[in-house]
């Protein structure tokens, strides 16, 4: 006899089936307990995986047109298409573009640091498929999808490398290969965390090569370099001119987040 039959026949759950559906009850809210969808950025529940509370997701200031063409910095007016900021005109850099998915401030630097130091490995995934929105355009023409490599010795200490873990996510959900070995550090730098721009410059020149044998990856590919934050740009400009010098068309820049004046 089924449990809605003994139910049905007295017009009242019975005690097996109050006991039964007890339990189906716990069970059910046990799954929920153990797996809730949580804030990524706060822990704060929410209703789906990957996502942010209201009030992280009203804070975090998304990188949106109008920006400059080449730094992505962003503009209060819009100026019309291919208009650059006094920057890349004063300073040009060496890659194409630079995009960004926020603006580097509380919200944005709490995935970061939970992706680079608490060891939060599942926000690879979803801070990717940002990314690979935000920078749908240069990540459409990459041939390649390159990480800002760490040291071997910083890798050994920290065991993963967070630019390297967003560069696979992004391959993945965009389809694109991605070369976690053909760029290397060469040189073992010091943080540029509390450094000038002039300092960070001279830690990183030098920093980073494509050995002879890797060359053939990058030589006449279109770059797709993507690191975690965008500072001063002297990290991702070491690397591009050290992809350039191996042959690189040209080098694109997809960060998850950028410093923008005036917002940190
Ligand atoms: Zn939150």
């Amino acid at each position: 006899m089924k449990l809605d039959e003994i139910e049905g026949a007295t017009g009242r759950p019975s005690l097996i089936g109050r006991i039964s559906g007890g339990l189906r009850t716990a069970f059910r809210g046990g799954v929920d307990l153990a797996m809730p969808p949580n804030c990524l950025a706060c822990g704060r529940r929410v209703a789906a995986d990957g996502a942010l509370c209201p009030a992280c997701w009203g804070t975090l200031r998304l990188i949106e047109k109008p920006y400059c063409a080449q730094l992505g910095i962003p503009f209060a007016y819009d100026l019309g298409p291919n208009v650059l900021s006094a920057e890349a005109i004063a300073d040009p850099p060496p890659f194409e573009r630079c995009r960004a998915v926020a603006a580097y401030d509380d919200v944005s630097r709490k995935l970061v640091h939970g992706l680079k130091y608490r060891d939060r490995q599942e926000l690879a995934r979803w801070m990717g498929v940002w990314m690979a929105r935000a920078g749908q355009e240069v990540v459409a023409e990459a041939d390649v999808i390159v990480p800002v490599p760490l040291h071997r010795w910083r890798l050994w200490r920290r065991r993963f490398n967070q630019s390297a873990m967003l560069a696979a996510a992004i391959g993945r959900e965009a389809r694109k290969p991605v070369d976690l070995h053909g760029l290397k550090r060469v040189k073992a730098t010091r943080q540029q965390v509390g450094l000038t721009a002039n300092e960070r410059d001279d830690n990183v020149r030098g920093a980073f090569l494509v050995a002879r044998n890797e060359r053939a990856a990058i030589a006449g590919r279109r770059v797709l370099l993507v690191d975690d934050v965008y500072t001063t740009g002297a990290t991702v400009k070491a690397a591009t001119r050290a992809l350039l010098r191996a042959g690189a068309a040209a080098v694109d820049v997809l960060v998850f987040a950028r410093v923008v004046r005036g917002v940190q």
